[in-house]
């Protein structure tokens, strides 16, 4: 998969040389470039920004600057790209769609700053190719590159390949449609607590049981829009008896 990030800060992209994303770089499973927006300006201060119209509070992202930038980094492959636009006024980013994320050869992330990006650069990109404006949560940053780290760390995690064990992510919290239940390690006691008697019971069938039921309850307690959001077919008697 290739990544295109357009910032006005590049070095807050430092992490994704780090850690497994740096290792499905190196190893060729993923393909990075990120851009300096600046480039793109023809004017000694190098400006990306200018006021509102209609007035109010902070700056706006200048189309024209976008503009020549998107253009130039779409053209730089040929490969068919998503355009994703970080903005608290997005559709909410859920693991269904770092999945479907997951599935495209190419996506270009436009990092807004200030009040955001002149719409007319969203509206003039997604005339001619896929384009989401997608938020990471209901709060506001102060720009859109923590997002991409969210979202490309997310998306990454999820290529054949770049996790050592592929089950972690096939049965991590969202997987079935709920919240993951508590893990435990070494030692059998820790300063008096104890890891439940079944996982060290060797039964699988009760660890499952065991595994499900915690999930369920932890899920209810506290995001019970997932259960009310499970397809009917979802729970089985067992689940129900809970
Ligand atoms: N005026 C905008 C609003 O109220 O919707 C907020 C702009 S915010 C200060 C600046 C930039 O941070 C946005 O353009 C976006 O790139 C990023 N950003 C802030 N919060 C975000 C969130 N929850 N999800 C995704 N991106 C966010």
């Amino acid at each position: 998969m290739r990544i295109d990030v357009v910032t006005i800060f590049p070095g807050y992209l430092a992490p994704l040389r780090e850690a497994l994303l740096g290792r499905a770089v190196g190893t060729g499973l993923l393909d990075i470039a990120v851009h300096d927006l600046r480039d793109w300006t023809h004017d000694v201060h190098q400006a990306v920004d200018d006021a509102p119209y209609g007035g109010g509070p902070g700056m706006v992202m200048r189309p024209h600057v976008w503009g020549e930038a998107l253009d130039d980094v779409l053209a730089a492959d040929p490969r068919p790209a998503r355009l994703v636009v970080p903005t608290p006024a997005g559709r909410p980013f859920t693991q269904a769609a770092a999945h479907a994320y997951a599935a495209q050869e190419r996506l270009v992330f436009a990092c807004g700053r200030y009040e955001g990006i002149d719409q007319r650069v969203v509206d003039h990109y997604a005339a001619s190719m896929p384009v989401d404006e997608i938020s990471i949560g209901d709060y506001v940053l102060v720009g859109g590159e923590v997002a991409v780290l969210v979202v490309v760390e997310a998306v990454a995690r999820l290529l054949p390949g770049v996790l050592g064990n592929p089950r972690s992510a096939a049965e991590d919290s969202f997987s079935d449609g709920l919240l993951e239940g508590p893990a435990y390690t070494r030692p059998e006691v820790w300063r008096g607590h104890a890891v439940p008697e079944v996982l060290r019971s060797g039964n699988h069938g009760a660890i499952a049981r065991w595994r499900r039921d915690r999930a369920l309850e932890r899920t209810a307690e506290r995001r019970p829009d997932l259960i009310a959001a499970l397809p009917p077919d979802a729970l089985d008697e067992a689940d129900r008896a809970l």
